[in-house]
């Protein structure tokens, strides 16, 4: 691993804007070349420079290239309705009273449809065609097919905003938190999902991913949230340490906005990096999780084989599953 300062780069960070950075990772998941760089100021982690033109990647190319597929299939509806219950849970207390509900990358719809399922006003945003079509058609969810930036909603529309694994895909977060704040009313929540970069339960090479242009901890997300207005109501870490949710508040009260200095984070830069070192191959495969996983994947295999046997449609999957929560 380099940790050279002053590294050339491409983009600035993205949320303390300065060009300090220090090569963390020179190689993708796949073993490609994927230049991964850290802001020595704030510790965001980036790929530098962005590893392909994001907009037609996710419009056209990406469940193709990480499902196979341009509409969802039994296996990946019911693995996302699992997903959607676990959501569900998170939220419980938000979720006690009709709102009006925007989720951001509805992917095949999965989420969106437990929450109109429980009666709230849902919208939804997702940039492939394929399974906005699909959502629309099989759930009867209003979804618009597009990036966040250009969707078709005035401000200050929804009570609650949900963003689950995209931001970490996006450009630039900054906008796109940006954008989420305008689009809440006054004191609406923003919920906001990301892996950790600071996750140790997947192998050491699965850490830089082409698809995640930009790498958060616990920090740096709530930091950027601050950035852009947002106070910070809570945050939870998923029990196998991969995922961070961090609960915003827009606030109703004018907020100075936070200058260069006010958004280094001392120190998170080289416990980042200490931990990406430190976690080796080596050490990895002397824990019990590779294996635990391994066993879980195996037996997930079995039981959604069953589960999707008699699958007529991913209404019918996905109604019974949420049938003892609606
Ligand atoms: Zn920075």
């Amino acid at each position: 691993m380099q940790q050279n300062n002053q590294e050339p780069c491409a983009n600035p960070c993205n949320l303390c804007g300065s060009n300090d950075v220090s090569v963390l990772a020179t190689l993708s998941r796949t073993g490609k070349p994927l230049r991964s760089v850290i802001c020595n100021h704030c510790g965001l982690v980036w790929s530098d420079p962005f590893p392909h033109n994001l907009r037609s990647f996710y419009a056209d190319d990406y469940r193709v290239a990480y499902k196979g597929t341009f509409t969802p299939k039994p296996k990946h509806i019911l693995r996302a309705g699992k997903v959607a219950l676990s959501r569900r849970k998170i939220l419980a207390d938000l979720l006690a009273k009709p709102l009006k509900i925007l989720d951001v990358g509805t992917g095949g719809g999965e989420f969106a449809y437990l929450l109109q399922s429980l009666s709230h006003e849902v919208n939804g945003i997702e940039p492939n065609k394929g399974y906005a079509e699909f959502s629309r058609q099989e759930y009867g969810l209003n979804v618009q097919v597009g990036f966040i930036q250009d969707i078709d909603q005035p401000d200050q529309s929804f009570d609650l905003i949900t963003i689950w694994h995209v931001l970490e895909h996006t450009e630039n977060p900054y906008v796109v938190l940006t954008k989420l704040h305008a689009l809440l009313k006054p004191q609406g929540i923003l919920v906001v999902e990301v892996p950790t970069i600071e996750a140790t339960c997947q192998s050491p090479k699965s850490t830089f991913h082409e698809a995640h242009v930009f790498n958060f901890n616990i920090d740096t997300l709530q930091k950027l949230g601050e950035k852009v207005g947002f106070t910070v109501q809570k945050h939870e870490v998923s029990p196998d340490g991969a995922n961070i949710t961090v609960f915003f508040q827009k606030s109703t009260a004018v907020t100075p906005s936070l200058q260069e200095n006010d958004l280094k984070i001392p120190g998170n830069a080289k416990k980042i990096i200490d931990i990406v070192k430190n976690h080796t191959a080596g050490k990895h495969y002397l824990t019990a999780e590779p294996y635990r996983r391994f066993f879980c994947r195996m037996s997930r295999v079995i039981n959604e084989s069953i589960a999707t046997a008699n699958f007529t449609s991913g209404k019918q999957l996905l109604d019974r599953l949420y049938k003892p929560f609606c």
